[in-house]
């Protein structure tokens, strides 16, 4: 196989450390007791990640089973939840809570920008009898980053409780999981992180838990209770088999993103430099504000189809970029710039061939698209 440069929103590129990592032999993860002191240790790293206290737990699934857990774990047929809109997983989160019998009720922003602190205060002045409210740091097929910093202490003045999506955030945006006052946050494996698909976790705050523990009917889910995690580490139990292997590949990506203290400033900069680079070319961006530090999305400009861009791209240069589903499905053109995407060289590389890509199918831009962004930088 002829492994493209993967500049996708997630899956991201691989460090070879994290692969190598991963190769590392093997213990039987429930018998041996010194596992249970492994898995506590990168709980604990992600807790720094997150900068919380509280409880972390890494869960055998990619981003999605984060997503179902929560609403399983927290929600009872009759809650009323509140579901922050402004994009295609923010409105998904929605169909999660109905599948668990909430009654749901939306708050839809605009699609194209950030969710409104202000107007969200203005709803929830008349309207605040919730159990629960779900919403999406970044909003990945649109590019849009929330500001989860206004919104979660908010939701909290009213007694809230949030499930925050933040699966293409975390380790690319600052996330501050107390101090916001974030109560049940998901990240995944696979975006900024930089590890292989296949493993969510999620921080679990003290009013969530007590939440999870105090219901009135049983968790309709085993895979997706979180509840039965409470004392893994006290009882030594785990619900399942812990991907060991996995495991070792998280540990040792998240060491690459602690260790290096300008992460999160590195995806503000390349971020910045490449949106200005798009605009200077004349090119449109998707989102009017709330721009991602972690994916650009890109309006695709008359005369061209995604699908020609997308197989030129992959074909003559081999890149692998991302188009967008649902309503967004041909209209845009997203490039990752997290975790291992977001170097220098690899933007570099994949904003040339995609310069040459819309020269080939003649289409007129300002100058080139890879010097701007080197002017930009
Ligand atoms: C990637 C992603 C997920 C997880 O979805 P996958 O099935 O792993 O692609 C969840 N939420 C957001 C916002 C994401 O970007």
């Amino acid at each position: 196989m002829n492994k493209p440069l993967i500049m996708t929103p997630g899956p991201t590129e691989v460090h070879e450390d994290v692969r190598i990592a991963m190769a590392q032999d093997i213990t039987n993860p429930d018998l041996d007791l010194t596992f249970y002191e492994y898995y506590k240790e990168i709980s604990c790293k992600l807790k720094k990640l997150l900068n919380t206290d509280n409880d972390v737990l890494i869960l055998n699934g990619e981003g999605i089973l984060g997503l179902e857990a929560a609403c399983a774990s927290l929600i009872e047929p009759g809650d009323r939840v509140l579901c922050i809109d402004n994009g295609i997983f923010g409105k998904g989160f929605g169909d999660f809570c109905e599948m668990y019998g909430a009654e749901v009720v939306y708050f839809k922003g605009d699609y194209r920008k950030a969710i409104d602190a202000g107007e969200l205060k203005s709803f929830l002045e008349n309207d605040n009898n919730f159990k629960l409210a779900t919403l999406v740091h970044c909003e990945t097929p649109s590019g849009i980053t929330n500001p989860v910093d206004e919104i979660c202490p908010l939701l909290k003045k009213y007694g809230i409780i949030s499930i925050v999506d933040s699966v293409s955030a975390i380790g690319g945006e600052p996330i501050e999981v107390d101090q916001w006052q974030m109560d049940l946050v998901i990240g995944g494996s696979q975006k900024c992180i930089s590890a292989p698909p296949g493993l969510c976790f999620v921080s679990i705050s003290q009013s969530a838990w007590d939440i999870m523990i105090d219901r009135n009917t049983p968790i309709r889910s085993f895979y997706s209770n979180l509840a039965i995690w409470k004392n893994w580490y006290e009882e030594k139990w785990f619900p399942y088999t812990q991907p060991i292997s996995y495991i070792y590949g998280l540990d040792c990506a998240v060491d690459r993103i602690l260790k290096d203290k300008s992460s999160i400033y590195r995806h503000k900069r390349i971020a910045e430099g490449f949106r200005k680079a798009i605009l200077d070319y004349g090119l449109e961006l998707y989102p009017m504000d709330g721009h991602s530090n972690t994916v650009t999305t890109i309006l695709v400009p008359n005369g061209v189809e995604y699908s020609q861009i997308y197989n030129h791209m992959l074909n003559e240069y081999n890149i692998l970029i991302a188009g967008a589903f649902d309503f967004l499905k041909n209209k845009v053109i997203r490039i990752g710039h997290m975790g291992e995407n977001c170097y220098e060289e690899k933007i570099y590389i994949t904003l040339k061939a995609l310069d040459a890509t819309f020269k080939n199918f003649g289409i007129e831009l300002n100058g080139e698209l890879h010097k701007h962004f080197v002017n930009a930088i």
